[in-house]
């Protein structure tokens, strides 16, 4: 016979907050401004569509600094269910900051991330997770059949994903569409700024992961009205820039700026030595000469961009010296030596 002691905790397995036994399969995470009308639709036909589906999922929802009531509604929408979990941000941080937070707090195998305002379709996880089964790492959502308007929105993205895809050698049709999957693995290898949330697909091409796509529905906004201005093209044409440097010279920045430094150097002596040789052997005046600027300039130039690139170099190295972070990223290691913290 068992005597239960009163010290002795009672374990109840049925209790409703315990933790989820199996492992979560999918972290969801939503980024949320001022989204008061859309809350209460989204959590349901999320909730509905993870149910059917039959997986362990966690909702991980960031209030992003929401002056409507947003947080209410979460606040009282997570106390009913532990499967929603809620981070309020202080100020709004933006979009990316919202994303990272999730990131850093999704315990799933594989995080999905979707807008709050149901312009995307919840209907569509299912899919996207089926093809990240098939063993790619990041799938993502083609808004097909986009419902907003042409001009401001609709041409500028349009533009924008050639110029994406050509620089970063990753082609997708949409890389502005929230809708889409991680492997979790992947996204917490990379530190986001700034606007650079659409650019993760591109990022991790850099670890070697496989990329995916997949037309998804797309609804116009129903509730609220868009975070966003004609301001952001020249945004996410800014963080192109960053991110196509990144790719390609992040570790070595002597590479391009020396590079440029060198050639610039190099036509600056050979336009100063043209002159010289004027001026000595042929005795022509070259104090007026629009060529003797270009000259001086260049090599001026060239000794600058030797300089960044030497700054560069420098900047790097802080950057991966002080966060300890590695020059590349593992996939799998076999029968790999205990961490060093459990050596001793
Ligand atoms: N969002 C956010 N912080 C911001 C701006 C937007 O969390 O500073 C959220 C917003 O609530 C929505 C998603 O990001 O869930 C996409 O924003 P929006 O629908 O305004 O972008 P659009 O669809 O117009 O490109
Ligand atoms: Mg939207």
């Amino acid at each position: 016979m068992q005597v239960l002691t009163p010290a002795q905790p009672t374990m109840n397995h049925h209790h409703p907050f315990a933790e989820p036994l199996a492992p979560l399969q999918v972290s969801i995470v939503v980024p949320i401004y001022n989204e008061e009308e859309s809350i209460p639709h989204l959590y349901q036909r999320l909730t509905e569509e993870l149910e059917q589906l039959a997986i362990a999922y966690e909702i991980i929802a960031i209030d992003d600094g929401s002056k409507d009531r947003s947080f209410a509604l979460l606040h009282a929408l997570a106390a009913a269910d532990p499967r929603l979990r809620v981070v309020r941000f202080r100020r709004n941080f933006g979009q990316t900051a919202a994303f990272s937070a999730g990131f850093d707090r999704a315990r799933g195998e594989y995080i999905i991330t979707i807008d709050a305002d149901l312009q995307n379709d919840p209907a569509d996880i299912g899919r996207l997770l089926d093809k990240a089964n098939e063993g790619y790492d990041v799938v993502s959502g083609w808004r097909e059949n986009r419902q907003d308007p042409y001009w401001n929105r609709r041409l500028p993205s349009q533009i924008a994903n050639r110029l994406i895809s050509v620089a970063t050698g990753v082609y997708l049709h949409d890389y502005g569409c929230s809708l889409k999957v991680y492997r979790t693995d992947v996204v917490s290898n990379i530190q986001l700024y700034g606007e650079l949330h659409r650019f993760i697909p591109a990022i991790a091409s850099w670890q070697g992961v496989a990329v995916t796509e997949l037309p998804v529905n797309h609804y116009a906004r129903q509730y609220g009205k868009s975070k966003y201005g004609i301001s952001r093209i020249v945004r996410v044409l800014l963080d192109l820039i960053t991110v196509r440097f990144l790719l390609s010279y992040a570790t070595r920045p002597m590479q391009i700026f020396g590079l440029f430094g060198l050639l610039s150097i190099l036509f600056g002596t050979l336009t100063g030595l043209y002159l010289v040789a004027l001026k000595l052997f042929l005795n022509q005046s070259i104090g007026d000469r629009p060529l003797l600027l270009l000259a001086v300039v260049l090599v001026i130039l060239g000794f600058q961009f030797l300089s960044m690139g030497l700054i560069g170099e420098l900047v790097v190295r802080t950057y991966f010296e002080t966060q300890g972070k590695p020059i590349y990223v593992v996939r799998q290691e076999l029968n790999p030596p205990p961490a060093r913290s459990e050596q001793e």
